[in-house]
């Protein structure tokens, strides 16, 4: 079965809620296979906006790529999203990272993610999920894109996201 790893993000309302509401209700349509933490990081791009929280999970799925956007849209629009600018706040944004080696650039999806590589929030939830991973474009793992990315500040870990989700399976 095919692997992709996605990437989570939330900065507005409950943001850990909307983190484990997403993965939840993606559970429910692929195999949830790891999750990273949950790390807190300083907005990118336009600042005057709620610190994130942020995490990466690493899934088996039958969708084909343009399934699983669609799959990611139809959570966001769930939990609130209205589109509006790019790096705007949101109750929660969801990116395809990876989707086994795929390469796509079509219109309406980039895999691996075009902008994962130079995004803190990314590669160091997945470098502590996946840090033998390799980006199909660059050739470089993700422990060696961490390492390009040099001193990272502004994302912090936050707490274990495994904790959360027993949590909520325990109410
Ligand atoms: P954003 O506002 O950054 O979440 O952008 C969302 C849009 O980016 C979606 O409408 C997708 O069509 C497009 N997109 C392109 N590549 C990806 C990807 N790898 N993961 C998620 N969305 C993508």
């Amino acid at each position: 079965m095919p692997t992709a790893y996605l990437g989570l993000g939330s900065n507005l309302g409950d943001r850990k809620q909307n983190l484990a509401q997403a993965l939840e209700l993606m559970s429910q349509r692929v195999v949830m296979e790891r999750l990273s933490s949950i790390y807190e990081t300083e907005p990118v791009g336009y600042q005057q906006q709620p610190l994130f929280l942020n995490a990466v999970c690493c899934i088996f799925t039958e969708l084909s790529p343009e399934q699983l956007l669609g799959l990611a849209k139809e959570i966001e629009a769930k939990l609130g999203r209205i589109p509006s600018f790019t790096n705007a706040p949101r109750p929660i944004d969801i990116d395809i990272l990876f989707y086994d080696d795929t390469v796509i650039k079509s219109h309406d999806l980039t895999v691996p993610h075009p902008r994962l590589a130079e995004r803190g929030f990314v590669i160091v939830p997945l470098a502590e999920i996946a840090p033998e991973l390799v980006h199909p474009e660059s050739g470089k793992t993700v422990r060696e894109l961490l390492n390009d990315l040099g001193t990272i500040a502004g994302v912090h870990k936050w707490v274990e996201l495994g904790e959360v989700m027993n949590r909520r399976q325990n109410v």
